[in-house]
């Protein structure tokens, strides 16, 4: 476990020398900080024009895959009935790259908090701009948290210093997730809404740590939003 004061070596590669204050306050990200500048350059905000549904940076695509505001892939989750509306807007800071895949691999098999606080202040920042009844992590299932001993969703929460507020029960494990596309689509659902849960009217923001086919978010978004739920958006740290 990094002691999160010992702020002389670099949180992530424990061998660097973290960034300076000019650094800093030139990101106004204070805990990125506590980064060297090898591992801070690896972590790459998603910049430019994005898809107003996922985040996704529009100029990495081909035109034919790009709707207006929307990626191809967000067209084409919105033009099946079922999944109309469904999911409002999923909001994701960093590229999912080789980088971010290795940390986010190292925060949720060893539980590494210092990873989740990395992004807490983008998680705050970003949710305190909309009216929020719940924050809401994805849930593992079962089998899964005592497993891994903690929901890193979750923890992402808490580490934002925010309150989670779980609404969600998986009942489907994450080994059925990982099925293909399609075996998913004709998946009931994933997840079902705990008992005695009251949805009505509530503006509600998931939290995940990456979106890839946005069918997790979506399975959760729909259980809220049959019960009753004004709208369902998701922040997820990478795209
Ligand atoms: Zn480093
Ligand atoms: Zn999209």
């Amino acid at each position: 476990m990094i002691s999160l004061f010992a702020k002389q070596i670099c949180w992530l590669c424990q061998s660097g020398t973290p960034l300076t204050y000019s650094w800093n306050s030139l990101s106004l990200q204070q805990n990125k900080a506590n980064l060297c500048h090898q591992c801070s350059k690896q972590l790459l905000l998603l910049t430019g024009p994005r898809c107003s549904k996922c985040s996704r940076m529009l100029d990495e695509l081909d035109k034919d895959y790009i709707h207006g505001t929307v990626c191809h892939d967000c067209f084409r989750w919105e033009q099946q009935e079922r999944w109309k509306n469904i999911l409002h807007e999923n909001i994701s800071f960093y590229k999912y790259n080789s980088f971010l895949k290795n940390l986010m691999a190292r925060y949720k098999y060893r539980g590494d908090y210092a990873i989740a606080e990395l992004f807490a202040t983008d998680i705050k920042t970003t949710l305190s701009k909309y009216p929020i009844d719940y924050i809401v992590p994805i849930p593992l299932s079962e089998e899964r948290l005592v497993e891994r001993g903690f929901n890193q969703s979750e923890a992402f929460i808490k580490m934002a210093k925010l309150t989670p507020t779980n609404l969600l029960v998986r009942i489907h494990s994450e080994k059925q997730s990982k099925k293909s596309r399609k075996e998913r689509m004709d998946l009931d659902n994933l997840f079902q809404l705990k008992e005695g849960v009251d949805v009505k009217d509530k503006n509600i923001f998931l939290i995940d740590d990456i979106y890839t086919t946005g069918s997790t978010l979506r399975y959760a978004s729909e259980i809220l939003r049959n019960a009753g739920a004004y709208s369902v958006s998701s922040v997820t740290i990478a795209r």
